[in-house]
């Protein structure tokens, strides 16, 4: 029973996708640690970028836009097939899956603007353009007979052997394995290694930590994305975000003053790139000697405001603040992960069987920076050449494990609390918006000493202690590469 041919760890987008694009009889099993829901997919807002529509657009201007967001650091080979392909999958989405989009009219996809798109092409749900994709894909992945689904089932290990792995799975029941022939990691972001970000709870980097655990390259795990404009609640950890199209649909961003800033940092304003906004306000804060900044909306008048974002509206007047009326109090906060496990351009890792697709995964597209709405399309394109190169494996290869399963795990000791909360102190002091050097230095020494403590004590494994070591890896590998990167990576100005 427990036996598949492949185990997709994640139901985000990426898993949803890459379990849709196999074969019928191909038997595929869908992992996700808490709730299906419950993903930075779900929370997606903007939308999808894409040139379905070539009147007044154009492939070489979409690849132009990501290379100039990227700092011109993006695998071209890569972002050809991102910005080529795309579009076929956004269309699959509508056509094979009942997705929909905004439409003026005329019935026309009506396309939004953000920040570094040189043209109106994000396709859009109002402002929960994740959800409408997630809960289509979902329903369309549960209609499947081959695609078998285990909510609240943590994936704790892999251990490669002939023919596939054994993956040791934490379920409500405890601690079991399954065989699968080959596995692919969707397991998102590594947001709440942050004290501050917009991403959903299960963002702790697990899969980035089994790869590296099984000797798998990963890249660029120091490239965080820093959104600009998240609600800035006054108390709290939680962050929620205020979509770049709230800046596209043309709201202005103050200082405490009460003045528009940007353009005295770039020319672009309020459409320069996020790293670019997010830097400009930091400076800023320092110019000014405050932290208060705002998003104002108020130009747009009630009824546009309440038609195209009616969450993020719900949102704030759940928080007081009438975006038709006030000000929305922003700052930025970790958003987005641009490195990864590192894959080529099917998702294949550099250990055997092992894929990885979606935020965890490294296909190098974004370069420096993301792009607004390119992380869904980056999603939908991989998870798909994950499945084709697979499928293309399956039909040469041996796929069946044969081998026992490994014994059970015996760690009986309780996890004591407070290593998240070191981890989260470490990495904010060190590496938010702008590196600060000394501090990288310290929490490098720092979470070294905690990732060695949870990996060497015999702890029993539990949800609380997988993510605590997900995190203190994840620290302990990001701060490695900026100690290597320090003295080449003159673009990230030490504010300090
Ligand atoms: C607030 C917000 C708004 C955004 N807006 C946009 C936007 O408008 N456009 C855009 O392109 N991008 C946007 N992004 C980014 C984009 O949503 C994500 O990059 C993308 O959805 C990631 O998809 P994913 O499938 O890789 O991961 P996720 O959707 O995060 O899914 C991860 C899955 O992995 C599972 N998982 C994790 N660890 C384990 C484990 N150990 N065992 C089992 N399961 C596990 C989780 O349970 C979950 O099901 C936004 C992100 C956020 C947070």
């Amino acid at each position: 029973m427990n036996e598949y041919d492949v185990l997709i760890a994640g139901s985000g987008v990426a898993g949803l996708y890459a379990a849709l694009n196999f074969e019928p009889e191909t038997k595929v099993l869908v992992l996700s640690k808490r709730e299906l829901t419950l993903c930075n997919s779900y929370l997606a807002q903007g939308g999808v970028a894409a040139v379905v529509d070539k009147t007044d657009d154009d492939y070489r201007l979409h690849i132009a836009d990501t290379l100039i967001a990227g700092g011109y650091k993006n695998d071209l080979r890569s972002l050809e097939i991102l910005v080529n392909e795309g579009p076929e999958d956004v269309l699959r989405l509508i056509k094979q899956m009942g997705v929909e989009f905004d439409r003026d009219e005329t019935r026309q996809i009506s396309m939004t603007l953000e920040g570094g798109h040189s043209r109106r092409r994000i396709l859009h749900h109002k402002d929960s353009t994740g959800r409408e994709i997630t809960s289509k894909l979902l329903a369309a992945a549960k209609s499947r007979s081959n695609i078998t689904f285990m909510e609240y089932t943590h994936l704790s290990s892999l251990k490669p052997v002939q023919g596939g792995f054994w993956a040791g799975v934490l379920d409500q029941q405890g601690f079991h394995y399954i065989s699968c022939s080959y596995c692919i990691l969707c397991t998102g972001g590594i947001g709440r290694m942050y004290p501050y970000t917009t991403n959903s709870a299960i963002a702790t980097g697990d899969g980035i930590t089994l790869a590296h655990e099984l000797g798998a390259k990963t890249k660029n795990l120091h490239l965080i994305q820093f959104h600009p404009t998240a609600f800035a609640a006054a108390q709290g950890r939680e962050r929620f975000l205020i979509s770049e199209a709230v800046r596209g649909e043309g709201a202005i961003l103050v200082n405490c003053f009460g003045e528009q800033f940007m353009k005295s940092y770039d020319k672009r304003g309020e459409l320069a790139p996020r790293d670019v906004v997010s830097r400009s306000i930091i400076k800023e804060s320092i110019r000014t000697g405050n932290e208060d900044f705002y998003l104002d909306i108020t130009g747009r008048g009630e009824e546009f405001i309440k038609r195209r974002f009616p969450m993020i509206y719900e949102r704030c007047l759940e928080e007081g603040i009438d975006i038709a009326k006030d000000r929305i109090p922003v700052f930025p906060c970790q958003h987005y992960l641009m490195g990864g496990i590192n894959v080529n351009v099917y998702g294949d890792t550099t250990v055997d069987r092992l894929y990885a697709a979606g935020e965890c995964s490294h296909t190098g597209v974004h370069g420096m920076n993301r792009l607004a709405s390119n992380s869904l399309l980056e999603a939908l394109v991989f998870a798909r050449r994950c499945t084709y190169d697979i499928s293309r494996r399956m039909r040469h290869e041996q796929s069946s494990v044969t081998s026992p399963p490994p014994p059970l795990p015996t760690g009986k000791r309780a996890l004591e609390p407070g290593y998240r909360t070191s981890i989260r102190q470490i990495i904010g002091r060190a590496w938010f918006v702008v590196p600060n050097y000394e501090a990288v230095h310290d929490g490098l020494k720092e979470s070294t000493k905690i990732l060695k403590k949870l990996k060497n004590n015999d702890y029993a494994i539990t949800s609380d202690y997988l993510e605590a070591k997900s995190l203190a890896t994840i620290c302990t590998l990001l701060l490695k590469e900026v100690v290597q990167k320090e003295p080449e990576e003159s673009w990230l100005e030490d504010l300090h």
